[in-house]
């Protein structure tokens, strides 16, 4: 893993251990590590980094359970399918966010199976949730330079 799993602002909060258990095992099927862009939040970051109220990111008796980001050489695409086959992710959350600038994904063992996307919306000028097949076919489309 690269990156840091706890608060970016105040460095508080770490995986718990069953989710860090499957980002390790999506590093080792993938054979790349796993770059951590957003990983534990306390509420205040939480709250600024436009996180939701039950964010499986806040940080909950000393412990977050999702992480954002994305894996060295891996598609988006690649990556999605990839934690599919990780149990703990298939029955969790997987989000794919099309962001302005490149994608991100986020993956919370929250043992429940959970799927969204958001993609950036250039004439709101804000990211804005869009129908999880709608980003599958995103996935698939060849019109995307970055998937
Ligand atoms: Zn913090
Ligand atoms: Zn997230």
């Amino acid at each position: 893993m690269i990156g840091q799993q706890s608060c970016r602002c105040c460095g508080e909060g770490k995986l718990k251990p069953r989710m860090l258990a499957s980002l390790r095992l999506l590093e080792k099927r993938t054979g790349v590590p796993f770059l951590i862009n957003s990983g534990c939040r306390c509420d205040e970051w939480n709250k600024k980094s436009g996180g939701h109220k039950r964010s499986h990111h806040k940080i909950v008796n000393g412990f977050g359970n999702a992480v954002d980001g994305w894996m060295l050489l891996l598609t988006i695409r690649d990556l999605y399918y990839a934690a599919l086959e990780i149990p703990n992710f298939s029955h969790g959350q997987i989000g794919l966010y099309f962001t302005e600038t490149g994608w991100f994904i986020h993956l919370a063992d929250c043992g429940y199976k959970h799927r969204f996307a958001y993609n950036y919306c250039a004439t709101l000028g804000k990211m804005v949730e869009i129908d999880f097949d709608d980003a599958l076919r995103m996935l698939e489309s060849q019109e995307l330079s970055y998937v």
